[in-house]
């Protein structure tokens, strides 16, 4: 039975009493007896674990709990229960049209960018990772994830008449949401799927559910209150593999998308439903001679340390040339990076990677930290205002082969560009994800872009360029690398459908 808990307490309880009278008599227990007995059950239901504090819209994040137990929302413990509510929200919202989608986008834009600093702040608090100035940041530019305006349809006009082609949605979608950017993905996600008309079910990683949580609820409450429809976002509250599994498995889950390591990229593509793959990257950079290699150096930077090198597209090592080598290493000391060497890097290697079976693996401890924890961890100091530590190191090393997370930056000094190409390609790993490159030769570009076949290839700026963020484009926090959507947007959320008229309706 599923018993709602709240400020109505009395008449909750007033109403089990007389649902349970024909009980009571039946196991011999007299009335006060059984009250006793309801007003535990609720007392336990009430001191369940909260989820947060109260919230600026006027709702009170702490009802996180009472959530939880009624599905409430958008939140639930149950995949079965959560797919059934987002089928229904994806009814409703189908039945609103494309006005119904819009507000529901506006709504969640607003709110991001309302509550950046709070919901910031939460989940730094919540991760325990990243820098909290930019996991604001992340939050403040979700405007820039395009919308509806992305739903045009295709038409074609000819002697046999008209044919139209639409971007259908698919329904209930299912989202894994990464540890790295948990709001900021939800959010971006939710745009985008709402956009071409879908509901979505989202099961966060277990170390950024309580951020998904506070920032769900909010986006339900306001989008029941405006338009009327509910659970059109719906979130596990207590996500794990097992409820990732059913996700998999649910008949009314349409696909999924997911935004993570290489782990739960191979657990999706084996599930059998069609996934749409953002994976993991290794972003490699190569500098040559032909450039400014202070702005290469600060362009680095500002892609590689942004939220401690978190980014999936995060510039994570670099192949220079060494005829650029020595002028490159100064130009990031002169834009506040930290040289590290010798047994400085030997040991923070070793606080950051354990060997298992031949192969370095990242220990997550480090994962995200500021530079002076790293140092702090391998037993140096640098000073706190440091934006990164760098090395010179091989093109084997693990901080250059594992996808590290952390500003950390690998440099390797390389005798020729095809050096550079080949070890570039080696750490990419062929993930397919992204690649920068800074040099004004377009030979060199267009080989580069070639051989690693990347998503994303940023020529001479940040990473972060890649992403619309002082480069040309939009913004999304899934980039679908494995499976070859590219950058997420609403079309990547459709279903292709034709409609025909044979002879007729052509007015030429
Ligand atoms: P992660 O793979 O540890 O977790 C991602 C999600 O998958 C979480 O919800 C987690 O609970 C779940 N998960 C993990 N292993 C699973 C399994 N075997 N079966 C089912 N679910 C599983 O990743 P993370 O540390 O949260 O995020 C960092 C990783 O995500 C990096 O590899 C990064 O490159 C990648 N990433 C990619 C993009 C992109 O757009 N391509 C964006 C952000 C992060």
């Amino acid at each position: 039975m599923r018993w709602a808990i709240g400020a109505q307490r009395e008449k909750v309880m007033g109403a089990i009493l007389a649902q349970m009278k024909d009980i009571t008599m039946s196991l011999n227990l007299d009335e006060d007896s059984l009250r006793n007995i309801v007003r535990g059950v609720i007392a336990q239901m009430s001191n369940s674990p909260k989820c947060g504090k109260s919230d600026s819209s006027g709702g009170s994040v702490n009802s996180c709990a009472s959530s939880v137990s009624d599905g409430k929302n958008g939140i639930f413990t149950d995949v079965k229960e959560a797919a059934a509510a987002a089928y229904e929200g994806f009814k409703q919202l189908s039945k609103g049209g494309m006005d119904a989608r819009r507000k529901v986008i506006d709504i969640v834009k607003k709110m991001v960018v309302t509550h950046a600093k709070e919901w910031g702040e939460f989940e730094y608090n919540e991760t325990k990772i990243g820098r909290l100035d930019h996991k604001i940041g992340k939050l403040e530019i979700v405007s820039g994830v395009p919308g509806v305006e992305w739903i045009r349809p295709d038409a074609y006009s000819g002697d046999h008449g008209i044919m139209l082609e639409e971007y259908a949605p698919y329904g209930v979608i299912g989202s894994i949401t990464p540890l790295t950017h948990s709001i900021p993905t939800i959010s971006g996600n939710i745009i985008n799927m709402v956009a071409a008309g879908n509901s979505v079910v989202f099961n966060p990683h277990p170390g950024g559910v309580k951020s998904a949580v506070l920032a769900i609820s909010a986006f339900n409450r306001e989008i029941e209150k405006q338009l009327g429809i509910s659970n059109l976002i719906c979130c596990m509250a207590n996500p794990t593999l097992d409820s990732f599994d059913a996700i998999c498995k649910s008949d009314i889950i349409s696909i999924m998308c997911i935004t993570g390591g290489p782990g739960v990229v191979k657990a999706a593509m084996k599930s059998g439903k069609k996934s749409i793959c953002a994976g993991p990257g290794n972003p490699p950079v190569i500098v040559d001679d032909t450039v400014n290699l202070d702005k290469a150096a600060s362009d680095v930077i500002a892609g590689g340390a942004f939220d401690n090198n978190l980014l999936c597209v995060g510039e994570k090592e670099v192949f220079v040339l060494d005829s650029a080598f020595d002028g490159f290493m100064k130009a990031l000391k002169n834009a506040g990076a930290y040289q590290i060497s010798g047994s400085s890097l030997d040991r923070l290697t070793d606080a950051a990677f354990a060997r298992k079976d031949g192969h370095w693996v990242l220990k997550r401890e480090l994962v995200g930290k500021d530079p002076w924890v790293l140092a702090e961890a391998a037993g140096f100091s640098v000073p706190q205002n440091t934006n990164m530590l760098f090395a010179e190191t091989d093109a084997e090393h693990p901080f250059v082969v594992e996808e590290q997370m952390m500003p950390m930056l690998p440099v390797v000094r390389v005798k020729s560009f095809d050096e550079a190409l080949a070890a570039a390609k080696n750490a990419e790993h062929n993930y397919r994800h992204s690649a920068i490159i800074h040099s004004l030769d377009v030979t060199r570009m267009t080989a580069m872009a070639r051989e690693l076949n990347t998503t994303v290839f940023v020529k001479n700026g940040p990473s972060t360029a890649g992403l619309g963020l002082g480069g040309e484009g939009y913004l999304s926090y899934s980039i679908a690398t494995t499976t070859g959507e590219g950058i997420s947007n609403p079309k990547t959320f459709t279903r292709r459908r034709r409609c025909v008229m044979v002879d007729n309706l052509n007015i030429f």
